[in-house]
């Protein structure tokens, strides 16, 4: 049974009845015929990619439907009923994330927009320092200014040596990092890198599309200056991001749009932008998209990351333990040990059956749903397979990912599936210790 399903049903972890109620999530428990004819249990392992809907998030949304109008524009209730509700989420993102009164959330697409806004607003000859591991998100918009790259490390500790060694030779204007993998679900020591970033005159920027929707997250303690996360895997799937940015960055920058909304006065010879957030939401934004990512971030308040984080992390250190234990696979990880804070994901390849292949078999005879590919970090995947060709195609792997709704049985149904697509030895291979508990939360960004 899911931990969160039992914590669903009143009892703890221990058995003990919990004041906590885990945030429901929209998703059918769906059967799927596999191709030995078997009626199974549909297992979505992919919240890395996109995470199910949390109820709140779907209520939200279907409950401003009746009275949906026009943002900042409309002059009756249906307006004035739909500014209230989107200006209440943009309030509930700054909630959730910790961001200061002089950080301004800004609502786009995805992480994806919300990083190349952000590389937009720099100004001409910013020098950005970033790692080698990052999604493509966080990678290529910097690859249109000066950026220059740590190298790929083994540790948190090695991290930060070459991190600061980096910021020392100065000249940075921006440290752009993930706050977790989504390859390796390794978590950054976050805190010490922005204080790092400070020190050495740089701000920092953390793309959080894989933390926020597992790790609590406050900007203000942690001393993040930028931050970019997406709804769809913050279970709102509606087609939103955000940017949540220092005001005194977006101020002076040129917005990316231009169009209405954005725009105080349009005169015949020029035009006088709005402050930000306005600046940089020009045409009708999505009102129901922000709308359920502020839902969900209340929903998960209230459930209390700290404890959503302590649980998903002692799965994750399950999952990681079953999958080491299959015989014939071979984790992909860059730092190596069992305290290594991560988030519950994990990529793996085995060497006998290519990542399409096993992924496709995953689906078709277990009824599993993961991901494989290289998951939109081609260097990072390349190098943890071992291709040191420069610019060779590299090996890919399949990655299975878990979030709310994911439980004990779906971590064995996937070891035993693999045991079984692999080889014969591998599906004898049941649990025979609990996973470690998890690192203590406190601390876990590395927050001084
Ligand atoms: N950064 C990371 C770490 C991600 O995992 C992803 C999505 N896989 C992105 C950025 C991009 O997110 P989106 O596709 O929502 O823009």
């Amino acid at each position: 049974m899911a931990v969160t399903e039992r914590i669903q049903n009143g009892k703890g972890p221990s058995g003990t009845v919990s004041p906590h109620v885990a945030p429901e999530i929209v998703r059918a428990h769906s059967t799927v015929r596999c191709a030995d004819g078997r009626l199974r249990q549909s297992r979505y392992l992919d919240y890395a990619a996109t995470a199910p809907a949390l109820r709140a998030a779907a209520d939200a949304a279907l409950e401003l439907l009746p009275y949906y109008g026009s943002i900042h524009r409309g002059a009756g209730v249906e307006s004035a009923a739909s500014t209230a509700a989107y200006e209440a989420a943009r309030a509930a993102v700054a909630t959730f994330v910790g961001a200061t009164d002089d950080q301004v959330v800004v609502f786009v697409r995805n992480t994806t927009e919300a990083l190349n806004l952000l590389a937009h607003c720099l100004p001409a000859g910013a020098r950005v320092l970033s790692t080698p591991g990052e999604h493509h998100a966080n990678m290529l918009p910097w690859r249109r200014r000066a950026v220059d790259l740590l190298p790929f490390t083994t540790s948190a500790d090695e991290l930060l040596t070459h991190s600061a060694a980096a910021l020392a030779r100065g000249g940075y204007d921006l440290f752009a990092i993930s706050g977790a993998s989504n390859v390796t679900g390794e978590i950054l020591p976050i805190g010490e890198l922005a204080e790092l970033a400070h020190h050495y005159g740089a701000e920092i920027c953390v793309d959080a599309a894989q933390l926020a929707p597992h790790v609590p997250i406050d900007m203000d303690a942690l001393g993040i200056d930028h931050l970019a996360l997406s709804g769809h895997k913050l279970y709102a799937p509606f087609g939103v991001g955000v940017l949540v940015a220092r005001g005194e960055r977006l101020a002076p920058a040129e917005p990316l749009l231009h169009g209405g909304g954005a725009v105080a006065r349009v005169l015949d010879d020029r035009v006088v932008w709005c402050d930000a957030p306005a600046r940089f939401e020009a045409g009708t934004p999505n009102v129901f998209g922000a709308i359920a990512l502020g839902a969900a971030c209340d929903a998960l308040s209230t459930y209390g990351m700290s404890l959503l984080a302590a649980e998903e992390l002692t799965l994750g250190a399950l999952l990681r333990e079953r999958l080491a234990a299959v015989p014939g696979l071979r984790l992909l990880e860059q730092w190596r040990g069992d305290d290594v804070p991560r988030v519950a994901l994990a990529s793996f390849h085995v060497p006998s059956i290519e990542a399409g292949e096993l992924a496709r078999r995953l689906a078709e005879e277990h009824a599993i749903s993961v991901r494989a590919g290289a998951f939109c970090a081609h260097p990072l995947v390349r190098h943890l397979r071992g291709v040191t060709r420069a610019n060779a195609p590299g090996g890919g792997a399949v990655r299975a990912s878990l979030g709310l709704g994911s439980g004990i049985e779906d971590v064995d149904v996937l070891a035993d599936a693999l045991g079984s697509l692999i080889g014969p030895r591998a599906g004898r291979e049941r649990r025979s210790r609990p996973a470690r508990l998890a690192a203590p939360i406190a601390g876990l960004l590395g927050a001084r």
